[in-house]
């Protein structure tokens, strides 16, 4: 089974073999038998384990994991609490405020490049997954930087218009996914620009274990209008790995 995870966003350059084994052994095989340790238990031992360490950035990684497999913020302080006295008190102390970030607002982000603006629940039905949105400018062409968390999408969409039209993406962070009707999903990268052609069906969104922005300009046209259909179902989206 493959994974992808940080490694490969990260390392995949510097240490690929690294990157490779991090993914496809330690992800894909290890963390992968649920039927004989349960993903939040692995998450347990693993905080246990880079607390003990004292390896905070990786500490905080592995709480927003745990998070994700449904360790609770009280959880995460009762096991802090009871490893202060296994692993040294300083250690209690240092990892309180990770726990502090990583719940924070019940959600957590890395540190992104552009600012992420508000939850984006004017759209939040065209969307699965939770999704932010920034206005950047109004005038001239309309510029908004768009956030999703990992996973998140919006629906299959096109952008109408008689003349002129469409609508150009600058990705500035993270891995996502850009896919036409009836064409392969194409991944995207930081510094990828995707020309959406008016009156073209398609979705964009983040890959399924990464945050992903891109800034999204609305090419003006005549009659310019964005019509919203069917969701990306789990099926088709999944294709994009
Ligand atoms: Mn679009």
């Amino acid at each position: 089974m493959k994974k992808q995870t940080a490694g490969r966003d990260r390392l995949a350059k510097l240490a690929p073999e690294f990157a490779r084994l991090n993914d496809d052994v330690l992800f894909g095989e290890v963390w992968s038998r649920e039927d004989r340790l349960s993903l939040r238990d692995r998450s347990m031992i693993t905080i246990a384990a880079l607390l003990s360490a004292g390896l905070y950035p990786q500490l905080k990684s592995h709480l927003a994991l745990g998070k994700k497999h449904g360790i609770t913020k009280e959880e995460a302080v009762e096991i802090v609490t009871q490893l202060a006295f296994y692993c040294g008190w300083p250690k209690a102390w240092s990892a309180f405020p990770l726990i502090e970030e990583v719940w924070r607002d019940g959600e957590y982000a890395p540190a992104l490049p552009f600012p992420v603006g508000e939850p984006n629940t004017a759209f939040a039905r065209y969307f699965k997954g939770q999704s932010y949105l920034k206005p950047l400018t109004l005038e001239q062409i309309p510029t908004f930087n768009v956030t999703f968390e990992p996973g998140c999408r919006n629906s299959w969409h096109v952008h109408h218009a008689d003349k002129g039209g469409g609508q150009l993406l600058i990705c500035v962070f993270g891995r996502g996914w850009y896919q036409e009707w009836g064409k392969e999903p194409r991944e995207l990268h930081p510094g990828d620009v995707v020309n959406i052609p008016a009156n073209v069906k398609h979705w964009h969104g983040a890959a399924k274990d990464s945050w992903f922005q891109h800034i999204a300009q609305e090419i003006p046209g005549e009659n310019a209008k964005t019509e919203w259909l069917e969701p990306v179902d789990d099926e088709q989206y999944n294709r994009s790995k």
